[in-house]
């Protein structure tokens, strides 16, 4: 058995390439940068060749590094940015287009019109999705109504689609292998998440040829191998996932009922829901988790278009401080938000309010008020956000759920991870690693060749960095979220 396993972590901007051992240790890991293209307001595009080239190079870096082989590495997951996508050439495996990026706003109009014919329910039942421009299915048809007789040649075969774990394996392994995995599947608004298939209906009313899309699979199995020019030999690619659902995988959040919140720019709460779709009414979606051995387990999702985020903009706007980690020492000083209450919409209210062009706002400030208030204001508000996707949760789920786990760059600070726990009265789990994402990947791939023989053997690599437990009276708690509501309808209520 070869030592290590490959994940790449192709995300929004730069792919990764982390090379773990068996306990998940990092290995080796190299990353690059890729070009975003804005060719109109609100469109964002990648180069889908730069995409592949990039990953495989940070790829041969990382084990360049080490002076690992091919032969050292057991086998390869890939998790990526969700929705994202490619159509390219069958024949000549060029794309003809850029690759439409998840953020790209352009086929917005067209998903209203979708919802104003009245289409919302049909897809939210079968895909577990709103309709959104956010999602793969309206950039497919975008490209095929925009790409001169692209939906001829799809018609005719001649073109594929794939997100950005389909593309990658499509052309690491020299145009053999067309699949999707299931969780990237979920979020392209064709996939009917209960039949694990895709959806005639909905493919009919977005014009979409069903011979274009790849071959839907389980997140673990033999995918295929790399063709032996990329790195001297073939590797075995056995995982992949989506980055969100990935990073649920790598949190070992294995359970119905388990949960994890990544605190990146943006925060993302996902909810394991066992076997059986959770729907919600407060408008978080309902996607497909994994499929492993079989089974698939769902997920419930929610997330916040802003969090560290925040934080940046008080350090790069506001001059509050030269680097992030320094708002916790900051919110300690300053004792208490003394009333101050931050809404950081800058980019309108997502789930559960849904209020896209509200703005941010901060309440409550007197003469007293300094820049202490405001970073603690700020750090509680996007606990506060987190709480209110986490009651939205509970009221679908019929019970609230008792423990957290956490990742991403701003889960680092204690004050917030200890206020998060106050706050939703649930206990907050940070391990040592906060690298989830990559190493979901990993343990997927793992799995698929008995690298892992089991859940439990990736279980026992967990080790907890600090546990946060909630201790605020439930009269504080429901003074400030009380405060925090009130904050939220008064900037909603400046929207325009
Ligand atoms: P992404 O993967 O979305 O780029 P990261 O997971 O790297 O984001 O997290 C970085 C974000 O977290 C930045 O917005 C940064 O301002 C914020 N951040 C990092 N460390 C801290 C900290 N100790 N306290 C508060 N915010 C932090």
């Amino acid at each position: 058995m070869s030592k290590y396993i490959m994940a790449m972590d192709e995300g929004t901007t730069s792919a990764r390439c982390v090379i773990y051992d068996k306990k998940g240790n990092v290995i080796s890991s190299a990353q690059r940068e890729f070009r975003q293209y804005f060719p109109e307001d609100g469109w964002v595009e990648h180069d889908a060749t730069e995409i592949y080239a990039t990953q495989v190079s940070v790829a041969q870096e990382a084990l360049l590094k080490q002076n690992l082989t091919y032969r050292d590495i057991a086998a390869l997951g890939i998790t990526n940015q969700r929705e994202t996508t490619v159509v390219w050439d069958k024949a000549t495996g060029e794309p003809i287009y850029h690759a439409i990026v998840w953020q790209c706003r352009r086929t917005s109009e067209y998903a209203e019109t979708l919802k104003a014919k009245g289409y919302e329910e049909m897809i939210r039942q079968k895909t577990g999705l709103i309709i959104d421009a956010y999602f793969s299915g309206t950039k497919i048809k975008w490209i095929l109504d925009h790409v001169d007789g692209a939906r001829k040649r799809a018609e005719r075969g001649e073109l594929l689609f794939g997100t950005v774990e389909s593309w990658l394996i499509w052309k690491m392994t020299g145009g053999k292998v067309h699949v999707t995995d299931y969780s990237n599947a979920a979020r392209t608004m064709l996939f009917n998440i209960h039949a694990l298939g895709w959806d005639e209906e909905i493919l009919e009313l977005l014009d979409i040829p069903k011979c274009m899309l790849p071959m839907p699979v389980e997140c673990s199995g033999n995918f295929g191998e790399t063709i032996p020019e990329l790195f001297g030999g073939p590797i075995p690619i056995t995982g992949a996932a989506g980055d969100q659902q990935a990073a649920l995988f790598g949190e070992t959040c294995f359970r119905e009922g388990e949960a994890k919140c990544t605190y990146g720019t943006g925060s993302f709460l996902l909810l394991n829901t066992g076997e059986k779709p959770v729907f919600s009414d407060a408008g978080l979606l309902t996607t497909i988790a994994w499929g492993l051995d079989g089974k698939v387990n769902y997920a419930l999702e929610g997330s916040a278009f802003v969090c560290g985020a925040a934080i940046q903009w008080l350090r790069d706007e506001m001059q509050f401080m030269m680097e992030s980690p320094e708002s916790e020492q900051m919110a300690i000083d300053a004792g208490s938000s003394e009333g101050v209450y931050m809404v950081p919409a800058f980019t309108g209210i997502g789930a559960p309010y849904w209020e896209p062009d509200a703005r941010g706002a901060i309440f409550g400030i007197t003469r007293a008020t300094g820049r202490g208030q405001i970073v603690r204001a700020t750090l509680e508000s996007l606990a506060y956000q987190n709480e209110d996707l986490l009651s939205a949760m509970a009221k679908d789920l019929g019970k609230r759920i008792v423990a957290l786990k956490v990742d991403g760059g701003a889960c680092r600070n204690d004050f917030l991870m200890q206020f998060q726990s106050d706050i939703s009265d649930t206990e907050i789990v940070r391990c040592k690693s906060i690298e989830s994402t990559s190493l979901g990947a990993a343990y997927l791939a793992g799995l698929a060749v008995d690298y892992y023989t089991s859940k439990e053997d990736i279980i026992e690599n967990k080790e907890v960095d600090k546990v946060f437990t909630p201790a605020m009276t439930s009269e504080e708690r429901k003074h400030m979220l009380s405060g925090w509501h009130r904050a939220v309808r008064a900037a909603i209520y400046m929207t325009n």
